[in-house]
């Protein structure tokens, strides 16, 4: 296919370590999940913690194998970690983290370690390393003098600058984002995303960006994919999705999100947050649910595209095979 990256049924567990006795329980992280992401194309991917997003993109980069499932990027399968097959495809996939101050190195110069990738994958002559660290430096606006400064004495902007240089210096096809501006002020949040997307709109790459943020994801992404519980469970323009959901806890998720001059009312979920650990039968969302039914309990819901307009869901009540069970819990903002 035409699909820079195409994930198909991918599944995850980790063995962890559960109560005072040390019990190990199976948790299953990612279960299940399929995406596609074409060249200039950037796909959102929101939920609450521990639902699975940063799993999903660690598996979608190689970075851990899937238990099931399988990754293509352009067209190639994804090798094994390590190999030497993964690591040329590595340098046309990059990430940038969402802490910078971690992401980075407190001994080295910031020059340094935009180049590093370069000296990783031993692109270039050194004078050529030089000229392109400058350029990707320029890029994301900051200034030449910035390369002989330590990350300590740069401000969490400029950091996470340098970071999305790192990340870009090898020209990548694909940029994968997991919180990229959740650990900066909110004063410079706006900036940094509006950097990214006029990075990714000028290079053309495809860019997978993670974050609980609906509001960043809705201004950058092409297309939204919402996950509860390692699945994925709607998925669709954001505009659709992010203001006129058909999933239960989308519409949850979405009405929880304060704007001026909102007249929808906010939906109240009830019981536990999601835990992997423990995930519910049938639709993993079922307790929480407000419209769930008995169906609910036993069947999980496969994501499709709805009859009446196409939208991508995983929900028997949104296409219509079961019948609400009772009124939706609502109250008036
Ligand atoms: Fe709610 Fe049932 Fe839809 Fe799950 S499948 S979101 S429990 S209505
Ligand atoms: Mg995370």
């Amino acid at each position: 296919t035409a699909e820079l990256l195409e994930a198909r049924d991918l599944a995850r567990s980790y063995m962890m370590h559960r109560g005072f006795l040390g019990r190990t329980t199976q948790v299953r992280a990612v279960d299940g999940v399929s995406l596609s992401l074409s060249r200039g194309e950037t796909l959102g991917l929101v939920g609450e913690s521990g639902c699975g997003k940063s799993t999903t993109a660690r598996l979608v980069l190689g970075i851990e194998p899937p238990d099931e499932g399988a990754v293509t990027f352009d067209g190639t399968a994804m090798p094994r970690s390590g190999t030497s097959n993964w690591a040329a495809l590595r340098r046309r996939m990059q990430m940038v983290y969402q802490d910078p101050l971690q992401a980075l190195d407190k001994r080295l110069t910031i020059g340094a370690q935009v180049a590093e990738p370069l000296d990783i994958h031993r692109i270039g002559t050194s004078a050529e390393r030089r000229e392109r660290v400058a350029a990707v430096m320029a890029e994301v606006g900051l200034q030449p003098h910035h390369a002989a400064r330590h990350p300590q004495s740069l401000s969490g902007g400029q950091r996470q600058r340098a970071v999305i240089a790192r990340a870009l210096v090898t020209n990548p096809d694909l940029l994968v984002c997991d919180e990229p501006i959740s650990a900066l002020d909110v004063s410079i949040q706006a900036l940094v995303l509006n950097l990214l997307m006029d990075l990714q709109e000028r290079s053309g790459m495809g860019m997978l960006f993670v974050s609980h943020d609906l509001r960043a994801v809705r201004q950058i992404s092409h297309r939204v994919a919402v996950m509860y519980l390692g699945r994925i469970v709607e998925e669709g323009e954001p505009d659709a999705v992010l203001q006129d959901p058909a999933h239960p806890y989308a519409q949850a998720l979405v009405s929880a999100i304060p704007h001026p001059g909102k007249t929808a009312a906010r939906v109240i979920l009830q019981g536990d947050p999601p835990n992997p650990a423990n995930r519910p039968s049938g639709c993993a969302f079922h307790p929480r649910c407000p419209v769930a039914t008995a169906t609910c309990r036993t069947e999980v819901p496969v994501l499709k595209p709805r009859r009446s307009d196409g939208r991508r869901v995983a929900c028997h009540v949104a296409h219509g095979e079961a019948a609400p069970a009772r009124a939706p819990t609502m109250l008036e903002t």
